[in-house]
């Protein structure tokens, strides 16, 4: 099978009446959830450092409840990510080089054919080094951006407010198109009256005008990104206005500044979006509010400015 992005990917076919796939084919991974952290080298070269791992504990297990799954405790959830950045150490890159990108995964399985609750759960982490998700100059390059209003990564009731496996899969030809378009990611939003904003395929927006900068407020149907959720403390002590509300396409018109958060994307400042063929451009470089919020949350998590919130835990 050719892939639209001339790859060749090899399709295994199974026989099912064979007895010795039985049990493969029964082993269906119907639940999922998982988490996305890093861990940063601190200053000294030899400890490490998690950016805010209770808050994804807590998400895993919202989850995990939502998709009808056990989960680990909060405790368990760290000790296992600490015990992956130790057995990994050696993969952490260098300060201000990248990080170690950690995913923690639950998925339920077993030998039911029904649906039903799977009567198996397995939790484990595995990681990887990791430079700038969009590869761009950390926190500079800026990205473009193409609003999506046919295909919706989530809906009412749906579950796009918890980070299950089965929300990403159903997006994938879309951002695949985008890409092939040359756009960065794309941008959805609301399913209904395809009118508001909701996040990027894995990153919340943001956009700036003047002093007050508004993300679109959590309801059920976008992820609450913990990097989100920091930025609008940070950017709230630095004195801005922040406000969750319905943020609609006509607000990316005159919109001064638009970025996206994320713990792979970290803070990206958007350069276009793209929506119906028309482009809007913004503000990006060195002096924006963006990369001034950049700075701060990267200064905190990699150890460089005073943690005053208790949001990094250290890995010794
Ligand atoms: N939205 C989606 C759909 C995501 O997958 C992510 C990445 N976890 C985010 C937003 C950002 O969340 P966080 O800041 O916790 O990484």
């Amino acid at each position: 099978v050719t892939s639209d992005h001339s790859m060749f990917i090899p399709v295994r076919l199974i026989h099912s009446s064979t007895l010795i796939c039985t049990n493969l084919l029964l082993r269906t991974v119907q639940q999922g959830v998982f988490e996305g952290l890093k861990a940063y080298r601190k200053l000294d070269g030899c400890g490490f450092m998690l950016f805010r791992p209770v808050e994804n504990a807590t998400r895993m297990q919202m989850g995990a409840d939502r998709m009808c799954m056990p989960s680990p405790s909060a405790d368990q959830f760290i000790d296992a990510v600490k015990e992956t950045v130790l057995a990994n150490r050696r993969w952490v890159p260098p300060q201000g080089k990248g990080s170690l990108y950690i995913r923690p995964l639950l998925i339920g399985s077993g030998t039911v054919l029904g649906l039903a609750p799977a009567p198996e759960y397995t939790f484990l982490v595995y990681a990887a080094p990791v430079g700038n998700y969009f590869k761009a100059r950390e926190g500079m390059e800026p990205i473009n951006l193409v609003v999506e209003d046919e295909v919706h990564r989530a809906t009412p009731g749906g579950t796009g407010g918890v980070k299950t496996i089965t929300n990403y899969a159903p997006v994938l030809k879309a951002q695949l198109l985008a890409k092939h378009n040359g756009f960065t990611d794309i941008l959805y939003v609301d399913p209904v009256k395809k009118k508001y904003l909701e996040e990027a395929s894995s990153s919340n927006i943001f956009i700036i005008k003047g002093n007050v900068i508004s993300t679109p407020a959590t309801q059920g149907t976008i992820l609450a990104g913990i990097t989100r959720r920091s930025i609008i403390e940070i950017a709230r002590d630095s004195g801005y206005m922040v406000e969750e509300r319905l943020v609609a396409i006509e607000d990316l018109i005159d919109a001064d500044e638009v970025f996206c958060t994320g713990t792979a994307v970290v803070v990206s400042p958007v350069g276009s979006v793209t929506y119906h063929g028309q482009r809007f451009e913004y503000r990006t470089g060195a002096e924006t509010v963006s990369q001034r919020l950049y700075k701060s949350l990267t200064d905190i998590q990699m150890g460089l400015a005073e943690d005053t919130k208790g949001w990094t835990v250290e890995v010794a």
